[in-house]
């Protein structure tokens, strides 16, 4: 199959749909690969690290569309590659489509076969492709949250994991999903005293039995959330209900009574947040204050780590391109239901009900 890599040209998106060793792989089935030329080059992977995987480097992203039939991307297509989308190809990608009506109706102008990767599944019902954004989410969400907490962002000016004879700081996590996990991860390492709220007994089990009484698991109530936030120097916002506006469990008042330079990441901020006083910020200016509450609110945190979310991301799509390419968009997806969980536009018509109910199509 001939699969071509466009370079993304959403605003500050660095990410590439596939990295050299996923080419080299796809090679080695036997299929023909077309990347743009410098699609990979702001996170270190060149024109000729594609070459030597065994791609045709291509100078145009109208030139890659017009010889692929199968599109791997990373973002959402842009107007301007939606209109270069005919029925010849299968597009695999992020589309969030739900709130995306203009997209919705392009796509299925195009005829193409568009395959969400946030839609696919596994065994376990999990999102396996959204899993990796939320583990680069969860762990630099500590990073972000340690920054603020200096001085010159308006932090409390404390350090992680104090220094003999000074306590360390206070995180609590509000969500112990993947997210979540992946920020205990972290703030564990780094020495903080951890509390991770979920009102999943599983996930609190489990992290009980990872980490023993290196953390504190306590089921969230508005009575524990409360006692715990009101003590906390950083508080990871990590809730989930899918398909749902994250809860807003954080309320205004509650963060009128934190401590004075405490912080906030709300990493489920690209669900509204769990926090009344969140609002979307971004990677140029992600910071602001609410009551002396420095709050971190990006929505698109692994875009900053490009390469290792390019890496991660890889790492859970390349089994479902080898699929793709090596049966046919059609077989891959009767042999795997997984797969074709993700199937939101076919020929036409939208094939995922979420997104036919949200955007006015029928199912
Ligand atoms: P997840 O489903 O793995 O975990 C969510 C957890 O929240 C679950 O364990 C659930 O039991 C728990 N939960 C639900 N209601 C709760 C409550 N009232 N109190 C305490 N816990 C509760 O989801 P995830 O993959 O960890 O993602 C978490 C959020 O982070 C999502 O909104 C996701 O979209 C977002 N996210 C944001 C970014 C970003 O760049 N800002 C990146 C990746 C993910």
């Amino acid at each position: 199959m001939k699969i071509g890599v466009p370079k993304e040209i959403k605003n500050r998106e660095y990410r590439v749909g596939m990295t050299p060793a996923a080419v080299h792989e796809l090679c080695r089935h036997g299929h023909e690969l077309f990347v743009e030329a410098s699609a990979g080059l702001a996170i270190g992977f060149t024109d000729m690290d594609y070459r030597d995987a065994g791609a045709q480097v291509i100078e145009t992203a109208r030139e890659v569309f017009e010889t692929a039939e199968l599109i791997v991307k990373v973002k959402e297509p842009q107007p301007e590659e939606r209109a270069m989308l005919t029925d010849h190809h299968t597009l695999f990608t992020y589309l969030h489509l739900a709130p995306d009506k203009p997209q919705t109706d392009d796509l299925v102008t195009s005829g193409a076969t568009c395959i969400a990767y946030e839609t696919v599944t596994d065994v376990h019902g999990h999102l396996p492709l959204l899993a990796p954004m939320s583990e680069v989410a969860g762990r630099m969400s500590i990073q972000a949250g340690a920054h603020c907490l200096e001085k010159a962002l308006g932090g409390r000016g404390v350090l992680l994991g104090g220094v003999p004879g000074v306590s360390p700081a206070r995180v609590t996590i509000v969500g112990g999903g993947v997210v979540g996990q992946n920020a205990a991860v972290m703030a564990i390492g780094m020495g903080a005293h951890v509390t991770v709220l979920d009102r999943n007994m599983e996930v609190l089990r489990n992290l009980d039995h990872l980490y023993g009484n290196r953390i504190t698991t306590l089921y969230s109530t508005a009575h524990t959330l409360e006692q715990a936030i009101l003590e906390s120097d950083l508080v990871i916002g990590s809730v989930l209900i899918p398909g749902a506006s994250a809860p807003k469990l954080i309320t205004a008042e509650l963060v009128g009574r934190m401590l004075e330079g405490s912080v906030i990441v709300d990493v489920a901020i690209d669900q509204g947040g769990c926090a009344e006083t969140s609002r979307p910020t971004t990677h140029d200016d992600p910071t602001y204050v609410v009551d002396g509450v420095v709050h971190y609110c990006v929505a698109n945190m692994p875009g900053a780590v490009a390469r290792t979310s390019t890496l991660a991301l890889n790492n859970a799509t390349l089994s479902f391109i080898v699929s793709l390419a090596d049966k046919g968009p059609v077989e891959a997806m009767r042999d795997d239901p997984h797969l074709r969980a993700g199937l939101n536009v076919y020929r036409g018509k939208v094939t995922y009900r979420e997104v036919a109910d949200a955007t006015g199509y029928a199912f």
